[in-house]
């Protein structure tokens, strides 16, 4: 809750106007309770969990031809109805972890950063401070995540835990977080272990929990589109690097990335897939050889 009654006054404590952001802001959370205010980091969940993985689902639906064009697993196929019973298939699948999200999440969470200063009053930050967090943040948790995801791929954190993740071999955007509790919870402190290490505005954490959250909706969306931000972004997962992950099942030990590759790179953990990328590439060759010499013979004939 902030100190000021009226708009002027937090002007006065700013000592300038405020900008149109900062007067939404003051409108929307000046009187709101701190642990209120806290709690939308569960709205932000359930808002991308819901939106996130719709895109590939709707393009899915509508373009199915164009869609299984670019599947990662076009073998595996889902049975799909509807666009509306698929969805809500997907969302009954993902109930558990909201209801675990709405419920000790953001208690833990508000205790949590309260202690690390977490701001949530005036002055917002920057457009400039806002990219410099949201970079450390990425940088932290991808190689926190990096580590934690080799950890649970050894034989006492696959078999207790990170099974429950695999049984998704060919997964969709809603498999990001269909996890062991357990994966969830120790995932929320490789996310939040950044604004911890660096403290932010408020509105900054459910931005970065926002963009993680579609970025690994988007690695588990079964899709390699030629839109994707895998084709813009060096080192950046993308589907394509996440599903060989699943694909390559429990006992792979390939393709730990959260949001950059260059980990595996550095430690050697993407042997098999560049293997797998070349034999795919060796292949495609051979049919199209094929192709164009069962050609030529149909012309001579
Ligand atoms: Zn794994
Ligand atoms: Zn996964």
């Amino acid at each position: 809750m902030m100190p000021y009654a009226t708009a002027a006054e937090a002007e006065a404590a700013l000592g300038r106007s405020m900008t149109w952001a900062e007067a939404l802001w003051f409108r929307y959370s000046a009187a709101m309770p701190d642990l209120w205010l806290m709690w939308h980091i569960a709205l932000v969940y359930l808002v991308v969990d819901a939106l996130a993985p719709l895109p590939a689902m709707i393009l899915q639906q509508l373009a199915p031809g164009y869609a299984l064009r670019h599947k990662l697993q076009p073998g595996v196929v889902a049975p799909q109805p509807s666009l509306v019973s698929t969805y809500l298939c997907y969302m009954r699948e993902s109930t558990r972890v909201s209801l675990a999200i709405l419920g000790p999440f953001p208690l833990v969470y508000t205790l949590t950063f309260k202690l690390f200063g977490v701001r949530t009053g005036l002055p917002l930050p920057s457009v400039w401070e806002t990219g410099m967090h949201l970079v450390v943040y990425t940088l932290v948790e991808d190689y926190l995540t990096y580590w934690l995801h080799r950890f649970l791929h050894t034989k006492w954190g696959y078999e207790k835990i990170h099974h429950v993740h695999h049984e998704k071999t060919a997964p969709s955007g809603f498999a990001a977080v269909y996890s062991h509790g357990a994966e969830l919870s120790l995932l929320a402190v490789t996310i939040f272990a950044g604004p911890a290490m660096v403290p932010c505005h408020v509105t900054t954490h459910w931005l970065w929990f926002a963009i993680r959250l579609m970025e690994a909706s988007d690695a588990h969306c079964g899709y390699n589109f030629p839109f994707s931000l895998a084709g813009l972004i060096p080192f950046f997962v993308g589907a394509e690097f996440h599903d060989y992950h699943h694909y390559a099942g429990g006992k792979t030990r390939t393709n730990f990335g959260s949001v950059f590759t260059y980990c595996d790179y550095i430690y050697g953990t993407n042997k098999s897939y560049l293997h797998h990328k070349r034999s795919l590439a060796k292949l495609k060759t051979m049919k199209e050889v094929e192709h164009n010499m069962k050609g030529s013979s149909v012309k001579e004939d």
